[in-house]
């Protein structure tokens, strides 16, 4: 009678209390009861063990297994507040999406669409011609495909030109992405063979033409995107490898990686020495490769452009059908890609392009803004100067100017610790730790209403702050 064990609730019982009513409603019976078991098993192991325990009431017990629930479900791709001065984070998801983007994804995915339909002729067209269009238009290109991703394009492409054959590409341009895209591995990968020429800091035109022989399947050139070659360079112009003799007369194609997506110049942006589309597109390259959630600013995808008789093999290729895009992304893509007709409201309609705008005075406000709103903390938060970086390869030298809140701990509490309290909060916080502080920058916090909640991301870091430091 006196087995503590027989204290120990029913699951039954654990599973009528309000708490695990309400979790169930939201996780579904099975996991709930699956978890309730678990806590009521590990409490029976310690008693067996003869470990003196305290058994929790039903409501305590409930309240236990609601919070791991919570915890365990409640991290798993999550609206997030990105406090990093990293514009594209790839591990935050690259590109915030347009509104234009978000409410044609809607208008699509309430119910059918004619995604591979023309509703001219009641039959079946290619997938991605709802954006074709708009790419030849804003670029200048014969002719487009779209992909899942530029990885994706890159392996398409070599897989349909390449096969068997060498790829020409210089010493200096054998890059490494980031998560696993290495491009001497794509190449052999898809079944070409590399032939690397030149140096890793000097490559001439000359490399390129001895390479060139019958086994030649395609020049390429990738964007050294996330890293540059400084001091004692050479690397000849796309015009002078599209130009070469032997390159014409055998009609080898040159392919031009340009990683970021810029599409055209636009006035009053200065990308750097980006890659932009069209140009390269007029330098005479056969076909031109990007990513949708760089630059451009719109969701993730791999963008092809180019010659139309080789973007008709590209988009034959057996390969083609297995990277294909779903019609979500489709619907973002072509509503970004219009926003382009009116480049001069571009800077309020892209968020990327927004944040590119965003002056030093108005993120002065922004940190004014949480001082006013933290005034009881003033000790743990200092104003700084900051850089950001647009980060997701594009620019990597070219660091924005900007401004963060350095905020230290209550009590000696480590900047590690307050990063976790904060990417644990909800709405998750991420920061940097920096020396002994966080920081926190605020050039892709938004002083604007955020997502479908009333507050903006401003108010949620100043409630999230509140949170941790108080
Ligand atoms: C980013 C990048 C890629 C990979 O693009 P994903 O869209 O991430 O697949 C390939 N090449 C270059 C030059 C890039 O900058």
């Amino acid at each position: 009678m006196n087995d503590p064990r027989r204290q120990l609730p029913k699951i039954s019982v654990l599973l009528d209390s309000a708490a695990l009513k309400q979790a169930a409603g939201e996780y579904g019976v099975t996991l709930v009861r699956d978890a309730a078991r678990e806590t009521v098993d590990s409490l029976r192991r310690k008693l067996v063990g003869g470990q003196s325990v305290e058994i929790p009431s039903v409501e305590q017990l409930a309240a236990s297994v609601a919070q791991r629930l919570n915890d365990q479900e409640r991290l798993l791709l999550r609206p997030v507040i990105n406090a990093t001065g990293i514009l594209l984070h790839t591990n935050l998801g690259r590109a915030p999406l347009p509104q234009a983007a978000i409410e044609e994804i809607c208008r699509v995915a309430q119910g059918y669409c004619n995604v591979e339909l023309d509703l001219k002729t009641g039959s079946r067209t290619q997938r991605t011609r709802s954006v074709e269009g708009l790419l030849c238009e804003l670029t200048g290109a014969e002719a487009a495909h779209v992909v899942n991703n530029t990885a994706g394009a890159t392996g398409l492409v070599l897989s349909a030109l390449t096969t068997g054959r060498e790829v020409i590409v210089s010493h200096g341009q054998l890059i490494e992405i980031g998560g696993g895209f290495r491009l001497p591995e794509v190449i052999s990968a898809y079944g070409a063979i590399l032939r690397p020429v030149g140096t890793t800091n000097r490559t001439r035109l000359a490399d390129y033409a001895e390479a060139i022989h019958d086994n030649t399947g395609a020049l390429f050139v990738a964007h050294p995107s996330n890293y540059r070659i400084v001091g004692f360079t050479e690397q000849p112009s796309i015009q002078a490898l599209a130009s070469l003799p032997d390159k014409v007369e055998r009609n080898l194609p040159l392919i031009h990686d340009t990683g970021s997506g810029v599409l055209r110049s636009i006035a009053g942006y200065d990308f750097g020495d980006e890659p932009v589309a069209s140009q390269s597109l007029q330098d005479g390259a056969d076909v031109v490769l990007f990513s949708g959630d760089k630059l451009l600013g719109g969701p993730q995808c791999g963008i092809i452009l180019g010659r139309a008789e080789v973007i008709h093999r590209i988009s034959r290729h057996p390969m083609s059908r297995a990277l294909r895009v779903d019609k979500l992304t489709l619907a973002a893509l072509r509503a970004t890609l219009s926003l382009y007709r009116t480049p001069e409201t571009l800077h309020e309609t892209i968020p990327l392009h927004r944040f590119l705008k965003t002056t030093t005075e108005e993120l002065v406000q922004r940190a004014g803004f949480l001082q006013g709103e933290l005034r009881g903390l003033p000790d743990l938060l200092e104003v700084i100067e900051d850089a950001a970086y647009v980060g997701g390869g594009s620019l990597p030298e070219e660091s924005i100017p900007s401004v963060a809140l350095r905020v230290r701990g209550q009590n000696g509490s480590s900047p590690e610790e307050l990063a976790s309290k904060l990417r644990l909060g909800d709405p998750s916080v991420v920061g940097r730790v920096q020396g002994d502080a966080l920081i926190l920058n605020l050039h892709a916090v938004s002083p604007h209403p955020w997502r479908d909640q009333g507050q903006t991301e401003l108010e949620w870091l100043a409630a999230a702050l509140r949170e941790v430091l108080q």
